[in-house]
């Protein structure tokens, strides 16, 4: 077991992202000497850290304060309530606490963790996790780079522990498996080794490939459930710079973990499919973009595989109906006007529409264009004030009101006069019929 002394004031100034949390820790590390308690850090904390010691990179203050307990925590939470104010938001099988503290009248979301062993009885199956000593806490994680821990109370207050050589890799810039049995344990590791590798531009060691191997052979990818796979694709979204999106994927794609997970995946959608996303940032809500980020990455021929992603069957069904519907009109596509194709891509949701501006290349500027301004475009005249100019209620006004988007769209109508102007030919037209 390695033991390095930190400056732990230094560190605790590097990580915490608010000055009002020193207090807090001093108080908990304060409730965990009394109680004989070990208190420490592990995880993403500890091995930004390092990173910025180690190459000066720039890391943002984390927004995960991952605490450890070796000990029993719902008794210590209690105790530390008693010197902070505090609760419990949510208490996991996994005994793991999402605490909210009130410090000086701002709030706080922490994350501690039970030091725990777990026991995985089943390939790709969720573990059974018992209360245990930190050196299994440490050896149940993923990567060796995220195995450090750094003490924050007795018996290593201010000592980073390294179990695993994970300062090693840390300096060769390595992504390692615990053991070679990790990825049958927990596959969605080889989706997190693939975020750590391509966000911090490392590389895999012949562990990580020896891990895969007895992955494969185990078939474990296939037996992770959809929901968990999609959950780990979704975090190539969500959790990793814009920028690295399409090495994210190409390096899954390389590795055959697509293949082997069952998902037929086009690897010639990645390009369209990052340009749209980019497009379209601020346009469409985060639950939408994770949608159609699945969709798009699945292999047009064969949509039914979107059932491996957890995907039911209405919503497979409707993509298939609304590609059917795009690949009829295909043929003729130059042939149709503008306006005939607005109408054809407001019969369809926005989520399925983007998608399949992935599948059709040919249709995918005019998704776009229809996406970020044709469907925004509306006549300024009010259904009331065309009643005003004499329109009879009823039929006519939606006709009308479509005529004065088309015209807009067309660019023919560019104000409210021209609206005006348009109705009345219109109405100057029908009393002449
Ligand atoms: P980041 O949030 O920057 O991606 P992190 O390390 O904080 O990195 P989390 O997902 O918050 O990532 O996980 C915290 C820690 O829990 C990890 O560093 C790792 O040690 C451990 N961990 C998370 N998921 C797993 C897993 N599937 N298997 C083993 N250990 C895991």
């Amino acid at each position: 077991m390695k033991k390095i002394k930190i400056e732990l004031e230094d560190f605790l100034k590097t990580i915490l992202p608010d000055q009002k949390l020193f207090k807090f820790l001093s108080l908990a590390q304060d409730v965990s000497k009394k109680r004989g308690e070990f208190l420490y850090f592990a995880g993403g904390v500890v091995r930004d850290y390092l990173l910025k010691k180690l190459y000066k990179k720039k890391i943002p203050k984390t927004k995960d304060l991952d605490l450890v307990l070796q000990g029993e925590l719902r008794s210590f939470l209690k105790e530390l309530f008693e010197k902070v104010k505090g609760e419990i938001l949510f208490e996991s099988q996994f005994l793991t606490y999402k605490v909210k503290v009130n410090l000086n009248g701002k709030e706080f979301l922490i994350d501690f963790i039970t030091a725990r062993k777990e026991v995985y009885e089943d390939i790709a199956k969720l573990p059974k996790v018992f209360t245990s000593h930190f050196k299994d806490d440490i050896l149940r994680r993923d990567f060796t780079i995220n195995a450090l821990i750094i003490g924050l109370s007795p018996p290593y207050e201010g000592i980073l522990i390294d179990l695993v050589k994970g300062e090693e890799d840390l300096k060769k810039g390595l992504i390692r498996p615990l053991n070679l049995n990790s990825f049958v344990d927990d596959p969605t590791r080889i989706f997190r080794g693939i975020r750590y590798k391509v966000r911090f531009g490392f590389n895999f060691s012949e562990d990580f490939f020896l891990a895969l191997k007895r992955c494969f052979e185990k078939s474990a990818l296939k037996k992770l459930s959809g929901t968990r796979l999609a959950n780990e694709l979704k975090l190539y979204l969500t959790k990793e710079p814009e920028k690295n999106l399409k090495d994210l994927l190409m390096t899954t794609y390389e590795l055959n973990i697509f293949e082997e997970a069952e998902l037929k995946i086009d690897k010639k959608n990645f390009n369209s499919l990052i340009r749209l996303l980019k497009e379209l940032k601020g346009e469409i809500t985060e639950k939408e973009k994770e949608k159609f980020f699945l969709f798009g990455l699945v292999n047009p021929h064969f949509l039914e595989s979107l059932y491996r992603l957890g995907f039911l069957d209405p919503e497979v069904k409707e993509l298939i109906r609304y590609k059917g519907f795009i690949k009829e009109t295909l043929p003729n596509w130059e042939k149709i006007s503008l306006w005939e194709k607005i109408k054809i891509f407001e019969k369809i949701p926005l989520t399925y529409l983007l998608t399949l501006g992935v599948y059709f290349p040919k249709i995918k500027k005019e998704v776009v264009k229809f996406f970020k301004e044709y469907r925004k475009i509306k006549p300024e005249l009010t259904g009331e004030e065309l009643i005003k100019l004499g329109v009879k209620e009823g039929k006519e006004i939606g006709a009308l009101l479509d005529l004065i988007r088309k015209e807009k769209v067309e660019g023919k109508v560019k104000s409210k006069e021209e609206e005006k102007n348009l109705v009345n030919q219109f109405l100057l037209k029908k009393s002449k019929n």
